[in-house]
């Protein structure tokens, strides 16, 4: 990895975002900045939800400001406590605090004498039509729209009808509060848009108390306002909102946030739409929102990324004026990356074989040595049992190998990792004629650091048989068998995309003493989860499923790098 590829916020070039903040400080334009993160509390985070979170909180901790949290919760009908919680969860669990947690709901009374005043200057008007009959008249981008016959209500009307709108005397569609911008602006936002709807429904946080309820774009940039948000940071769709944001902010004359657009973040093999992975838990393609396959913060949290790892992820993205799509794979290289430094190594044997040393004593056991983490020197050295009986993996065997196996065969041999090269003299079979046990030797001289050194070509992983505890692994692949979920033709169903083979569940073998490692750490809180490398299979944590009497262990990412090819033309 080139020194580039490595840096920090700190040592590299600012991105657009932070030049324009430098600029501001620097004109005096603003004192400190302020953003914000503004979740619809309809659904559970994703990575995109992520990369959103570190940018708006890493711009306030770069340039000594501050972030809200503002739930952006303006439609009852989606919303709900439930993911509140989430939320803020994941946005702590990521190592963020906000400086306040507020909700649009609270400024529920302001936007509605905000929508008075608006009216009150002839901007805003009851608009009567039908759903339909507003879209019909909305026109076309080439054609211009048409007025409403409601358009020229008197300010008097439709203070009354507003009024009366807000105290419940009207059904749920029958009217609508609108600005009155032109009918025939090149941008169809600008077009009268609307700015409430009536919604007889109760809201978690307001309950009856409301029912009508701001749209999007009349509540985001006054919400913004009222809380002195100085850059108001949001994805590239919404750019063609921004005249209609500063048309309110300006019209009401109130404090001046600004909105800067940024590619939002898309990864190879998975979804990101809220709708999509509800749509996965409800029917049960996937096992919870928090099932590691998934792209949710809770999912790669069970998962085992660290809060670093995604942090370093979101780093490594960037942000871009122009919408993209992230190999997956680059999130895995920022996961391993770390890990590399900090896991502890032990052995797991997936899917075992016996292999009976037959020259060595019953009930005799010895150690072998290694260090507990070759890249952090100061890790110290872990002692690995060996005994009479061992376990291998069954794929590192093979009765009736090809050429260049190097692995063990009938009469070959192989080096134990750390240990005594062996020899496979025997095969003990079931009466199906399937290999039960392996009977082998070893050969006393080659334990590493006595006698004399002699390779063998091959090298494979072992565990000694009563050092070990029986349970199982988890091993993860694609959610999506396609890379670009975004391009797949419109007639086709998303869920025709999953990978069948996504969650393979594996009977294994653990070190005993990686797995009261586990143990002690998964009692306390997330943060002490020990991630382990099981050396030549990849990193892993135990799961939340994990007991004293099974342990589960789900694999965060393997050990090949399928990115670094990639990664120097970023
Ligand atoms: P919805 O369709 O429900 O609006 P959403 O993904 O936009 O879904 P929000 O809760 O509105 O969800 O998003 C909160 C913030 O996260 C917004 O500022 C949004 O722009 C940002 N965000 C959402 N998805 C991404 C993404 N893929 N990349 C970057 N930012 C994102
Ligand atoms: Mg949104």
């Amino acid at each position: 990895m080139n020194a580039e590829n490595t840096q920090t916020s700190e040592e590299r070039p600012l991105n657009f975002i932070e030049e324009i903040i430098q600029e501001d400080l620097a004109q005096g334009k603003h004192k400190s900045i302020i953003t914000r993160f503004p979740p619809e509390p309809n659904g559970y985070l994703h990575i995109g939800h992520a990369k959103s979170i570190c940018l708006n909180f890493g711009l306030a901790r770069k340039f000594g400001g501050k972030t809200n949290l503002r739930f952006d919760d303006t439609n009852p009908i989606k919303e709900d406590t439930e993911y509140v919680d989430s939320i803020k969860d994941d946005i702590q669990w990521l190592g963020f605090q906000w400086a306040n947690e507020f909700y649009a709901s609270d400024y529920f009374e302001q936007l509605y004498q905000w929508a008075l005043v608006l009216i009150n200057k002839g901007l805003a008007y009851v608009d009567d039509q039908t759903q339909e009959e507003i879209r019909l008249n909305r026109g076309t981008i080439t054609t211009p729209g048409t007025d409403s016959p409601w358009r020229n209500r008197s300010i008097e009307e439709n203070t009354n009808l507003f009024t009366r709108m807000r105290n419940g005397e009207f059904p749920d569609g029958s009217r609508v509060l609108r600005a009155k911008i032109d009918m025939s602006h090149p941008n169809m936002l600008m077009r009268d848009p609307l700015m409430y709807r009536i919604i007889h429904a109760e809201h978690h946080r307001t309950g009856n108390a409301w029912c009508i309820y701001p749209m999007y774009d009349y509540a985001h940039g006054q919400c913004d306002s009222i809380e002195q948000i100085t850059h108001s940071v949001c994805t590239l769709e919404f750019d063609v909102h921004r005249p209609l944001y500063d048309w309110f902010i300006e019209k009401l004359e109130i404090f001046p946030s600004h909105q800067y657009e940024f590619a939002r973040l898309n990864i190879t093999h998975t979804v990101m739409s809220k709708r999509k992975l509800l749509e996965l838990v409800q029917t049960g393609l996937v096992n919870g929102w928090d099932d590691p396959r998934m792209p949710t913060i809770c999912g790669l949290r069970r998962r085992g990324y660290t809060p670093s790892g995604i942090r370093l992820f979101s780093e490594k993205v960037g942000v871009a004026k122009r919408d993209n799509v992230i190999d997956i794979s680059l999130m895995e290289w920022c996961i391993r990356e770390e890990l590399n430094k900090t896991a502890p190594r032990f052995m797991a044997v997936l899917d075992p074989l016996k292999a009976i040393i037959t020259n060595y004593p019953e009930g005799a056991e010895e150690f072998m040595k290694a260090p507990l983490n070759p890249e952090d020197p100061g890790s110290g050295e872990r002692l690995i049992p060996f005994s009479r009986e061992i376990y291998i993996e069954r794929d590192d065997f093979m009765e009736d190998p090809p050429k260049k196996y190097f692995r063990l065969r009938p009469g070959g041999e192989v080096r134990l990792k750390y240990g005594y090269i062996i020899r496979c003299n025997d095969m003990i079979r079931d009466q199906e004629g399937n290999i039960l046990e392996l009977h082998c030797t070893i050969d006393p001289d080659t334990k590493p650091g006595t006698g004399t050194w002699r390779s063998v070509k091959g090298t494979i992983h072992w565990l000694s048989a009563k050092h070990t505890v029986a349970g199982e692994v988890r091993l993860f692949d694609r959610l999506f068998l396609e890379p670009y979920m975004g391009s797949i033709p419109e007639d086709k169903d998303y869920r025709e995309y999953l990978n069948p083979e996504s969650l393979k569940i594996i009977r294994a073998f653990i070190d005993s003493q990686a797995v009261a490692m586990a143990n002690q750490a998964v009692s306390g809180q997330d943060g002490s989860r020990i991630r382990f490398q099981f050396e030549r299979l990849g990193y892993f944590v135990a799961d939340y499923d994990t007991t004293k009497e099974k342990p589960v262990f789900n694999r965060i990412c393997t050990l090949k790098d399928t990115f670094s090819k990639t990664l120097n033309q970023l």
